[in-house]
């Protein structure tokens, strides 16, 4: 008798379901059921695409030249750009060549993966991390290594590193600005970190998708501006989705040496062939075009920032972290939950938060770190302010939490 085999590969097991999109289903089935919900999981920025992108996307559609297959590594006027948009920070001689248009950012860190992990290498994972990393590396056999953050800025250093390598550390990930915490490293982090890597033989995948999105007096900087003589180990991985609000559009793209940009092309070219057609052409336009629109959803986004902050400030047993960059505020309630036995974790926190008081955030968990909150000021003001005072009602009123 053939023995019985699960129906689903061990390979897809062995991921597990975003605990950011959970909470989010949660609290869209609530909404659709006709309750009003804070939902502070947005992932993206509630801004349209602006209008000149819009209008390239709808011209390109009328252009049969656009209705065919183009080349799996996107097309050349956009590899273009995109080299062109990364040499203004990255003070390389960054060539077309060295650009591999994705299906938004996500993929590009999938395939960045699949290029450079064998099963068993360890991949290091500073924590608290986007909660697609250590799912990306399992699907590559590889196993995925949290390293905490010695400090409280939740930036990770090169000793923080040092302390987790072992033979077979192969790639960093490293994602400045941060989703969840909004930390930003400075350009001497980097460096230290660039020297630490390269010396060490680890590859750094850069993900720097939240670049535009950081606050003065903070400045991103890429890691191969801080660390030139890292380039030959080093992919770079940023998309539109962030910084022109355009996260349906699906444009992303990894930077890298030639190898590796002809290895991820070869396997994109059997997986998603390329980036549609339509959503390329517009993203020329978003990255050629005026860069207006940018720099204002920055600015109201610093507002909204500084409004959940004020939202959230002296709610005792709470320590609040301002971030430098992207959209999240990332709450640590550990001391909130030693007084809080019964409800204990985080996790247990949230669904609490989201059934008694209709606020939605995601549990640390979701990003190695339990005991915080990932909360999201990527949507309105009026949103924002009241699912802070939903939140701070929860923490600072027993008789709300244990009667709603
Ligand atoms: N990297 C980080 C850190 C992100 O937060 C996200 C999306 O939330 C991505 C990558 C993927 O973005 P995209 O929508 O372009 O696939």
């Amino acid at each position: 008798m053939q023995p019985i085999r699960a129906r689903i590969s061990s390979s897809i097991t062995r991921i597990r379901p975003s605990a950011t999109m959970a909470i989010d289903q949660q609290a869209k089935a609530m909404q659709r059921a006709g309750t009003e919900v804070f939902n502070l999981t947005a992932g993206e920025l509630d801004f349209a695409t602006p209008p000149h992108i819009v209008d390239a996307a709808r011209a390109a559609a009328t252009d049969p030249a656009a209705h065919h297959y183009a080349p799996t590594a996107g097309l050349p006027a956009l590899r273009e750009a995109i080299a062109e948009h990364t040499r203004a920070t990255v003070r390389l001689p960054l060539d077309a060549s060295q650009v591999l248009v994705t299906n938004g950012g996500k993929q590009a860190v999938f395939q960045a993966l699949a290029v450079l992990v064998e099963p068993g290498d360890e991949v290091l994972l500073p924590a608290p991390y986007w909660t697609t990393y250590p799912e990306a590396v399992r699907l590559t056999g590889g196993t995925p290594v949290p390293v905490l953050s010695t400090s409280e800025t939740f930036r990770v250093t090169a000793t923080d590193l040092e302390m987790a390598r072992t033979p077979r550390s192969r790639v960093l990930v490293l994602c400045s600005p941060n989703n969840p915490t909004g930390a930003v490293h400075t350009r001497e982090e980097l460096a230290e970190i660039g020297a630490w890597a390269t010396r060490h033989g680890i590859w750094i995948i850069s993900d720097e998708m939240y670049a535009s999105l950081t606050y003065p007096p903070a400045e991103h900087v890429s890691i191969l501006d801080a660390y030139p003589d890292a380039a030959e180990t080093t992919i770079l991985i940023n998309a539109l989705s962030k910084s022109h609000a355009m996260t349906g559009w699906r444009v992303g793209w990894m930077i890298a040496p030639t190898d590796v940009i002809s290895a991820a092309t070869t396997l994109q070219s059997h997986l998603s062939s390329h980036v549609n057609n339509i959503a390329q052409h517009a993203a020329v336009a978003a990255l050629t075009g005026d860069q207006s629109a940018t720099q204002h959803m920055r600015d109201r986004l610093h507002h909204r920032r500084d409004l959940l902050l004020t939202a959230l400030a002296d709610v005792d047993d709470v320590t609040v972290h301002t971030p430098d960059g992207a959209f999240y505020v990332f709450v640590d309630v550990r001391d909130w939950l030693n007084d809080h036995p019964d409800i204990g974790t985080s996790r247990v926190l949230t669904e609490q938060l989201l059934r008694q008081q209709h606020t939605a955030v995601v549990p640390g968990e979701a990003f190695g770190t339990p005991g915080h909150l990932r909360l999201s000021f990527a949507g309105d003001d009026a949103h924002i302010r009241a699912g802070a005072e939903r939140l701070r009602h929860y923490l600072t009123d027993p008789h709300d939490r244990s009667t709603r």
